[in-house]
């Protein structure tokens, strides 16, 4: 590439298309349907173009009746497929927090010979598990399991619906990792889980909560209500949600340095009265003006934009997504490009910008360009400024969103 594609922005019409991509639903925990908005972003495109049929709206609601906060409308199966397929490295993961979750769970289950993983994705949790143990893993993806089975002749993947459980292997342990605040119906998945496993398992679930997000005062743009999520847990949410399908916590813990809320629960009674508490909506309220200011900050950063002909956005996820929404980026009067060093993303428009792969820019642009380079990621931040001072970047034309940034 000798010279850079630089184009103006052009955000497609949003296009109808033959499958709803999402719908209404009643609570997941109590089945009420009287809610109260929290926080919404109308017109949400879903990463690179899709002839603008790739777009829904997010919007996050707290029940009137039990207090549980939840996304609503929700994906479709066939609006998630749409909208996610292209999610590749911008999906949630907990790969960096693999050794520390094999060293909790053999301190916490010494004695334990089985464990199945929900949502096992690349199986990695399970194969960095000692091998004495039995290993079971279950998720969606039949690719990705056959591939992973592959390399991991001794563990037992199996490939699972959330919807509709067929049966499950007899384990001690069972763990869900950042799975449940993704589910349609993380409650009647949690009864499925009780129905067929043994009355001795011992059930770890570890999600994000509201009430850390306040705490935290992460500065992300994108924050806590992401789209990917499907319920905004709190301490309280989970605990009720588990006890209504009889699982009773026995120990709770947060985790450092992120938000995640891991608790251990066993075989309990059912409580079918799940009451009522505005600890989550209070947290939320909280979080949600913290989250405001933080907007501010990122709009101010924006503005020094103002000037520039020629701008270069590294980042063609969701932070970009957020950015489009929320502050004015793509309306300064100039030309852009958009590098990201996603395959599933490179090829691609996003908004009608080509986007790159960082070995299309050629290397004198890096070290003589003129043009200033936004990094539009929180938790890259900090590995993207060194990735660009290696290429020769002058410090002057990075332009980071964020004074710090912490680690999800
Ligand atoms: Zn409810």
């Amino acid at each position: 590439m000798k010279e850079l594609p630089w184009t103006r922005v052009k955000r497609l019409q949003r296009s109808d298309v033959v499958a709803p991509l999402q719908s209404q639903r009643h609570c997941p925990l109590c089945h009420s349907s009287v809610e109260d908005e929290l926080f919404s972003l109308y017109d949400f495109q879903f990463f690179t173009d899709q002839q603008g049929c790739n777009r829904a709206d997010h919007r996050v609601v707290c029940c009137q009746q039990c207090g549980l906060i939840y996304t609503n409308p929700c994906y479709t199966p066939a609006g998630f497929q749409l909208l996610f397929d292209k999610a590749g490295c911008s999906y949630g993961h907990t790969a960096g927090r693999i050794g520390e979750q094999v060293a909790w769970l053999n301190g916490q289950f010494p004695i334990a010979q089985s464990l199945l993983d929900v949502g096992c994705g690349n199986g990695d949790l399970l194969k960095a598990l000692p091998q004495t143990l039995a290993r079971h893993g279950i998720d969606i993806d039949e690719q990705t399991l056959n591939r992973v089975a592959q390399d991991a002749p001794g563990i037992d993947f199996s490939v699972c619906d959330f919807n509709g459980l067929k049966g499950l292997p007899q384990v001690d342990v069972i763990t869900m990792f950042h799975v449940l605040e993704h589910l349609p119906d993380p409650d009647d998945f949690l009864a499925q889980l009780r129905s067929l496993s043994k009355p001795s398992v011992a059930l770890v679930v570890e999600v994000p909560v509201v009430d850390r997000a306040a705490e935290l005062q992460d500065r992300d743009v994108v924050g806590f209500f992401t789209v990917q999520h499907l319920t905004h847990f709190s301490k309280n949410t989970l605990e009720r949600m588990l006890a209504k399908n009889g699982w009773r916590v026995v120990h709770a813990e947060a985790m450092a340095g992120y938000n995640g809320w891991r608790v251990v629960a066993e075989q309990g009674p059912v409580q079918t009265d799940v009451g009522n508490d505005a600890s989550g909506l209070i947290a939320a309220r909280s979080y949600l003006e913290v989250w405001k200011q933080n907007v501010e900050l990122v709009k101010r950063r924006i503005a020094t934009l103002n000037g520039a002909p020629r701008i270069m956005i590294w980042g063609a996820g969701q932070h970009t997504e957020y950015l489009t929404l929320l502050t004015a980026l793509f309306e300064l009067n100039a030309s852009f490009v958009v590098v990201d060093s996603d395959p599933m993303k490179q090829g691609y428009e996003y908004h009608s910008l080509p986007v790159l792969s960082p070995d299309q820019v050629p290397e004198h642009e890096w070290r003589t360009g003129s043009f200033p380079i936004v990094i539009s990621t929180y938790g890259g931040q900090q590995s993207l400024l060194e990735i660009l001072k290696e290429k020769g970047v002058a410090a002057a034309r990075i332009i980071t969103l964020y004074d710090r940034t912490s680690r999800y």
